[in-house]
């Protein structure tokens, strides 16, 4: 395959750089993600420009949600890089004396990061922070579906960056199809788990390991909530979450709320109300709710309202205009169970909304469907909390807010089962793309006798008491007071 040549060529000059052992100078990390805080400040305006081009994000939530959250991602990064770069003693067992361990980390290589186009910015740039501070060489590939924010990355990285080091390269399935079949040291997978099954399997050819950062439904448990004040921040903080982020196109976005039945005409009423305060009589006019990434997705979303019975469920909105691609923040109450928009994921601003005779039964309903990338709940109910961290399983808990962990580089983002595997963010991003390489020293000095053959009754009696930590067992087996 004529493709598959020109990439090694490509491949080639990374690895070289790779090879030459400069990527894993701190001063090299260090001076790429200086650049790369330069780009973010620099390009502002080409940033935000390309994000309303390709969805039509306004410049505030794009600096809440790309820009601003990676310029704290960097800032951190360059804050703890010589902590993460250094090597860690290990405690051993008094049966290793006299050895001394440390675990030393050490980049992986050359790593190809995929990624998706709901946040061009942040889904490309944030584990391509992680695996330069880990001192990996690079190639991302973003999503061809915002092609106004993959030619930014594509040109800026290209200046800004060490070129012979960190490759963007551009294009669509057919582009991802011919970069897997490539041998890389990790692939690094953001998107949909179809497409995460592919990149798995062609991993395999090579052992690849590699990180799947998926989607699925994420529910929001919405607790009866007495106070007005609670009430109120809950609700702008779901609406928020999901119609004022990327108009609820967004993988930790809210997919659908469990509410008892006798709170329903409550939350819905005050959602209403305040939908109008956040978005505006008229949302398209305002600028505020993003817009929809393409057609195919659009009328993917309309399909999801197409039939009888889910129609009939819009308590609110439900107005579209493909010229536009815009979907009006839409409102549903218990559509079917069974027809596609409670069994896909939404990825749009649809908000169905499920009743339950109790608010417990929410656990059950999440516990019989695949584990979320998330999970929502909101509630002051401390029980209702302690059984929603013990019982149910999910890439992350939030309760009383929407998308909020995604700004946090001190804990882990990454899902669990079909919401994909591996972590990243702080941290977590450096140890994603490091490995952790166990470093053993010892001295010529002393030798116990019994670890060698030829074996005998007394040598195995001195293992047994070593390996269950028996020292004194050890000391009378070797003065022959113990023989059984
Ligand atoms: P996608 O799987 O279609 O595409 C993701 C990336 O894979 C893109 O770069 C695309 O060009 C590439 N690709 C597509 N087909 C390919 C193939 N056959 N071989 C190799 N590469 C290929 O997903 P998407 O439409 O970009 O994103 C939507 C999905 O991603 C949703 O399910 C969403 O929940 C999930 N998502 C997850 C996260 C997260 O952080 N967990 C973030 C954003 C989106």
């Amino acid at each position: 395959m004529e493709g598959v040549k020109d990439f090694e060529t490509e491949l080639e000059v990374l690895r070289e750089t790779f090879r030459s052992g400069k990527t894993k100078e701190a001063s090299w990390r260090r001076s790429q993600l200086e650049a790369l805080f330069t780009l973010l400040k620099e390009r502002e305006d080409d940033i935000f420009k390309a994000l309303h081009q390709d969805i039509g994000k306004h410049p505030a939530e794009a600096y809440r949600d790309e820009i601003g959250t990676l310029t704290k991602s960097v800032n951190y990064a360059l804050g703890c890089l010589k902590e993460w770069m250094s090597s860690k003693k290990a405690k051993l067992p008094l049966a290793a004396f006299p050895t001394t361990a440390e675990l030393v980390p050490e980049p992986l290589g050359l790593v190809l990061v995929f990624s998706s186009w709901n946040f061009p910015f942040g889904l490309s740039l944030e584990p391509l922070i992680g695996a330069i501070a880990a001192g990996n060489v690079v190639v991302l590939k973003p999503s061809e579906l915002a092609p106004a924010c993959s030619s930014v990355l594509a040109n800026t990285i290209h200046t800004y960056l060490d070129n012979q080091a960190v490759k963007v390269i551009q294009g669509g399935h057919v582009v991802g199809e011919q970069l897997l079949q490539h041998k890389w040291d990790k692939i690094f997978f953001t998107g949909s788990a179809r497409v995460g099954r592919i990149v798995m399997s062609a991993a395999a050819n090579y052992l690849t390991p590699v990180t799947l950062e998926l989607g699925g439904k994420c529910p929001a448990v919405v607790d009866s909530l007495s106070s007005s004040w609670d009430r109120e921040v809950a609700i702008k903080r779901i609406l928020g979450g999901k119609f004022g982020t990327c108009a609820g196109q967004v993988c930790i976005g809210i997919d659908y709320i469990l509410v008892e039945k006798e709170f329903t005409s409550t939350l819905v009423e005050e959602m209403k109300i305040l939908i109008k305060k956040m978005f505006g009589e008229n949302p398209k006019e305002t600028n505020s709710v993003a817009r929809i990434i393409n057609k195919q997705h659009f009328l993917r979303l309309k399909q999801l309202l197409d039939s009888s019975m889910v129609n009939a469920s819009i308590v609110y909105g439900g107005s579209l205009d493909e010229d536009n691609l815009f979907i009006e923040p839409t409102i549903l109450v218990d559509p079917p169970l069974k027809s596609a928009i409670m069994t896909e994921e939404i990825f749009g601003p649809l908000l169905p909304i499920i009743t339950l005779d109790k608010i417990e039964d929410s656990i059950e309903f999440i516990k019989s469907r695949p584990k979320a990338l998330t999970i929502y709940a909101y509630t002051n109910n401390e029980k209702l909390k302690r059984r929603m961290i013990s019982e149910t399983s999910s890439g992350g808990l939030t309760f009383n807010d929407a998308t909020i962990q995604y700004a946090a580089e001190t804990v882990p983002f990454g899902g669990v089962g079909e919401s994909g595997f591996g972590r990243y963010h702080g941290k977590f991003s450096f140890d994603t793309f490091t490995h952790e390489k166990a470093v053993m020293r010892r001295s010529f000095l002393t030798e116990f006798w019994f670890r060698f053959p030829p074996w005998n009754d007394k040598k195995l009696l001195l293992f047994k008491s070593a390996y269950n930590y028996d020292y004194l067992g050890v000391i009378l087996v070797t003065l022959g007071l113990k023989r059984s």
